[in-house]
């Protein structure tokens, strides 16, 4: 039995088991001596009397297809997962419009997919660790600035398609560490020549080879949800007996 029903004539939806969630729960009113209450046992009954007569289906989450726009720990964030009814595919959209209300479904007749819209190099961990670690031969601040100015060129240049991703916990979903290639290494270390002389280029040398893999030169990328419409299907409205909605639609043209 699958956990997500949509209403064909209405194009509402019903999660039953809140997919990656624990119950809503809302407090009782003053003098009670419980606190809370459960608020999803009822709510299934109160969908399918609303969607009485009408056609219902069941759709399939697809695994995996979980995204959303903020931390995971972000009470207030916008979620998206995919899911199909064999023939269509959905993405269906959560979110909550204030931290005191209920979570709201809403079907959308598509897709989405994530574009990367930005590299990123981690600026303030990199001055500080390098302020940490020259601690004895401090860098002049002219140096720390062309070092970043000359990484975030190189970074600019670089296709997220080629580098290797660190599945290092990222808190943010749309926030994703990757390390850099080899031409951007050695292009890195040439143009660091230019900058750093003698012992503190080999500092440096080291420094980048320290944290090229793990460490404060990790790549972050940047991504953004890209949701797309599809028009409904055709054949659905074609078919009797036409939703309701629909049929408006069709007298309004
Ligand atoms: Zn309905």
């Amino acid at each position: 039995m699958n956990e997500l029903i949509r209403c064909i004539n209405c194009d509402e939806i019903f999660l039953k088991t809140p997919f990656d969630q624990w119950p809503e729960y809302e407090p009782r009113p003053r003098g009670s001596f419980e606190s809370f209450r459960t608020l999803e046992r009822d709510d299934f009954q109160d969908f399918l009397e609303k969607h009485h007569g009408h056609q219902l289906e069941d759709l399939k989450i697809l695994e995996d297809s979980f995204v959303s726009d903020k931390d995971y720990a972000e009470p207030m964030k916008t979620s998206y997962f995919k899911a199909t009814n064999g023939k269509e595919y959905f993405v269906v959209k959560k979110n909550r419009e204030k931290i005191d209300e209920p979570l709201k479904y809403q079907l959308i007749h598509g897709d989405y997919s994530l574009r990367c819209i930005g590299i990123e190099i981690q600026g303030k961990d990199i001055i500080k660790q390098l302020n940490a670690e020259f601690i004895k031969n401090p860098l002049d601040q002219d140096k720390i600035d062309a070092f970043l100015r000359l990484f975030q060129y190189i970074a600019k240049t670089m296709d997220i398609k080629k580098l290797e991703r660190i599945p290092e916990e990222s808190s943010n979903p749309l926030e994703i560490y990757y390390k850099m290639d080899d031409i951007s290494l050695i292009y890195l270390l040439r143009n660091c020549r230019n900058i750093f002389k003698g012992q503190e280029y080999l500092d440096i040398e080291e420094f980048i080879h320290r944290h090229k893999d793990d460490g404060v030169l990790l790549l972050k990328a940047i991504y953004k949800i890209q949701i797309t419409e599809m028009a409904k299907l055709k054949k659905e409205a074609a078919s009797a007996p036409p939703p309701l909605r629909m049929r408006k639609f069709a007298e309004r043209r």
